[in-house]
């Protein structure tokens, strides 16, 4: 297995401690800059969406690749923000899923470092449920539920795709745990070159959500609706329900199903393919526009936040957005 692809592997995290350097040359030495340097821009590139995927061609470049991922860990610790970490934690997941694409013959080798044991049968793999549902819990779009999936002698055929998206979300699990390390502060301080740009760059990120969450509140959404917006731009991941109710709520005010996606692309455990599922679905592919729950419903489900004077006269979230579009907001 190319190691240094996927550095988060047990197998990268043995040749790490093999090679016996201590943190603190890691995080002095000018012999380690450039470990440092691609460390801090894995952490930049989940920032701005995507991390860049710089293959390793040489020993010494296998070596940055590998020697960084830990080092982007520890820098993603010091700043220490669960929007961030969630970003981070995604992108990197994101980055092995695309560099599984082009390494198939490593497939087999690395599901296997993940806890996964497909056994590979000419075009397909068969995986055994048990392992599927761990990798699968997730997912929320009908095709990976249990019951969707042919089941044969306690193991289901899924194409190799398929197998690597279950895979990466076994990276993302593997990624997020232990996150945030604890250090101490004077090791995050000796970071503080490459931390205080990215902490600049986060906050910049932060304001351009609240400028977006700006323009929102001085629309005539309810206040159970922009405390939706007010989640999804925090980074926050809303319950079902609630998910139900902001998506159904904008597809009826007119907005269109790719914009509703793109809102949610706000999140940082956006899964495109789920969500355009999700609200296409909503919007009445299947034959059905779902309507918005009322507030009745809201507030049996806690979607119900802060009431005004006017959520006093009304009796529905399109009742309250229609009379101050009336009132002139
Ligand atoms: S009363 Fe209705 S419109 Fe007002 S916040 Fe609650 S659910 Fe939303």
């Amino acid at each position: 297995m190319r190691v240094a692809y996927f550095p988060f592997t047990q197998e990268a995290a043995d040749q790490v401690r093999k090679a016996g350097f201590s943190l603190e040359s890691l995080l002095d030495k000018s012999s380690f800059a450039s470990v440092r340097n691609r460390a801090a821009d894995r952490v930049l590139g989940s920032l701005r969406g995507e991390i860049p995927d710089n293959r390793p061609r040489r020993e010494a470049e296998n070596f940055v690749e590998l020697f960084s991922y830990p080092l982007s860990r520890l820098i993603v610790s010091c700043l220490n923000d669960d929007y961030l970490i969630r970003r981070y934690v995604l992108a990197e997941a994101k980055l092995a899923y695309k560099r599984m694409q082009s390494e198939k013959e490593e497939i087999i080798f690395l599901a296997n470092d993940l806890g996964l044991h497909p056994l590979h049968s000419a075009e397909t793999f068969r995986v055994h449920f048990s392992e599927y549902i761990k990798a699968a819990h997730h997912m929320r779009s009908p095709k990976w539920k249990l019951i969707n999936r042919d089941l044969k002698d306690g193991y289901l055929t899924i194409t190799a795709e398929e197998l690597m998206r279950l895979m990466q979300e076994l990276v993302r699990d593997r990624i997020i745990k232990g996150l945030p390390v604890p250090l101490e502060d004077e090791l995050c301080k000796s970071l503080n070159e490459y931390i205080i740009p990215l902490r600049l760059e986060l906050d910049k990120l932060r304001s351009k959500q609240n400028l977006n969450l700006i323009r929102v509140e001085e629309e005539a959404y309810p206040p159970c609706i922009k405390a939706l917006m007010a989640q999804i731009f925090a980074g926050q991941n809303p319950a079902h329900s609630a998910r139900f109710a902001l998506t159904s709520f904008l597809l009826k005010i007119n907005m269109s199903p790719d914009q509703v996606v793109t809102l949610f692309n706000n999140s940082p455990d956006f899964d495109e393919e789920q969500t355009r599922y999700q609200v296409k679905h909503i919007s009445g592919s299947s034959g059905t526009m779902y309507k918005p729950p009322s507030c009745g419903a809201m507030m049996t489900y806690g979607n119900c936040v802060g009431k005004d004077n006017l959520c006093k006269m009304i009796s529905h979230p399109l009742g309250y957005y229609q009379r101050k579009i009336k009132l002139g907001n």
